[in-house]
């Protein structure tokens, strides 16, 4: 299932914009070190800005993760804002529901004079905003927003995924998970270089018991 915007509802006048809240998959192939995601919840506003839709948008989701020291799986919400123009594209078979998108010769030989004007476009930034790169094209009312959505919560997944910070992972000797048990390796515990820090911090302690 993917994350279809509807777009029917969207006038395209200068300013024209709609709010939308859409559930769907990610791709079967959105991998990263075995982590599992489940529905995404896209919410955002379409704005029409006069030649293109401009999406801003966050997309959540809840992930399954495999922490970094004990290796076991854990749950974490995910969330991050995107933004993404895109350009209509006129459909390749102009029949059918063609006829819907009003394509009119009007509008097509108004752009020139749009360009020229394009401060009017500058002005849909908020500032510090980061400007997409190039509109993406898209064909009829809908706008397929599987992609943008997955590149960016990929981008908030950790490095090192910890279930807890208070994790203390498998036993480097034996492999037992220390936040069930404990074990009877003798792991060194301390640098040999911070020992001298040690002794003080121990020496700090009996002073204050
Ligand atoms: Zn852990
Ligand atoms: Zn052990």
């Amino acid at each position: 299932m993917t994350l279809l915007l509807d777009l029917s509802d969207l006038e395209r006048e200068v300013g024209g914009e709609v709010d939308f809240r859409i559930t769907g998959g990610l791709p079967d192939d959105a991998d990263v070190n075995g982590a599992r995601f489940g529905p995404v919840t896209v919410r955002g506003r379409a704005l029409w800005t006069g030649r293109t839709v401009l999406v801003r948008a966050v997309a959540s989701t809840e992930a399954v993760l495999t922490c970094s020291r004990c290796l076991g799986e854990f749950r974490t919400g995910l969330s991050a804002e995107f933004v993404q123009e895109y350009r209509p594209e006129a459909e390749t078979c102009p029949s059918g529901v063609g006829g819907d998108l009003r394509q009119d010769p009007q509008r097509q030989a108004r752009r020139p004079e749009e360009d020229a004007s394009s401060a009017g476009h500058g002005e849909v930034w908020a500032d510090g905003e980061e400007v997409p790169e190039e509109p993406l094209p898209f064909v009829g009312q809908t706008i397929d927003l599987t992609a943008p959505a997955w590149g960016a919560l990929v981008l908030e997944l950790p490095m090192k995924p910890v279930c807890s910070e208070r994790c203390r992972g498998l036993c480097p000797v034996c492999g037992t998970d220390l936040n069930r048990e404990s074990c009877t390796c003798r792991v060194e515990e301390v640098d040999p270089r911070l020992s001298p820090l040690k002794k003080l911090l121990e020496e700090a302690k009996e002073r204050s018991d």
